[in-house]
């Protein structure tokens, strides 16, 4: 079973993966961004470690909904409010339970997926951080560690294609040959979980 303190472990985890990834981000959303995507993340784990620490939320619900709004209110761009919705959206489908198990918490991240889908309007193959995220969760009902290489697989497989949403589809054909650094993020994320269920 997954409890509170899992869910603050995957949280912290990210956020230490971001510290680490922060640059290669940047540089993956300079040729096809604005150059930001990095920073924008070390801004926003570092502040969902922070709450985490002061408010101590006590459900796993809670835990994501927390980091959720936290990133909403701390990341300007594209991606907090997608990010943030995400972990929001996953925490409110947890509900109040103590703990879940793997299928309920497999369950709960596609609803997350879906609030993204919902919001920023993409689909698979627009190039975005829905081609990690969709195929991550199909595969979460197998294990953490079939879910972190789906979503390694996605990111990567993001290079030959074209963005159609976010500031890349702005780059029209240009935007192709680049890995989406948004996608790579969410790979991290996914991988960051697998780590923290110990695969
Ligand atoms: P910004 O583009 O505002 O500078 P970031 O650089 O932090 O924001 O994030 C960019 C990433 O956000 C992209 O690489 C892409 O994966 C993701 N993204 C942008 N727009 C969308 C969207 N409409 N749907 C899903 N993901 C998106
Ligand atoms: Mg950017
Ligand atoms: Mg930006």
């Amino acid at each position: 079973m997954l409890d509170a303190d899992f869910f603050r472990r995957w949280m912290t985890a990210t956020a230490a993966s971001v510290e680490h990834e922060a640059e290669r981000l940047t540089a993956l959303d300079s040729p096809i961004g604005d150059a930001d995507h990095g920073s924008n993340l070390q801004r926003g784990f570092r502040a969902v470690a922070t709450a985490l620490e002061k408010e101590e939320p006590g459900t796993p619900g809670a835990v994501l909904m927390l980091a959720g709004r936290t990133l909403i209110s701390t990341v300007g761009g594209a991606s907090g409010p997608l990010y943030g919705t995400l972990l929001r959206r996953t925490g409110k489908a947890l509900g109040d339970a103590a703990e879940v198990d793997e299928a309920e918490f497999a369950q709960a991240l596609r609803t997350g997926v879906d609030a993204v889908v919902q919001l920023g309007g993409a689909a698979p193959g627009d190039k975005t951080m829905i081609d990690a995220l969709l195929p991550a969760v199909d595969a979460l009902g197998r294990s953490f560690a079939a879910a972190r290489s789906a979503a390694e697989e996605g990111a990567l497989a993001t290079t030959p294609l074209q963005a159609r949403k976010g500031r890349a589809s702005y780059l029209g054909e240009r935007s192709i040959g680049h890995q989406d650094p948004g996608a790579t993020s969410s790979a991290i994320l996914i991988a960051a979980l697998a780590e923290t269920a110990g695969e």
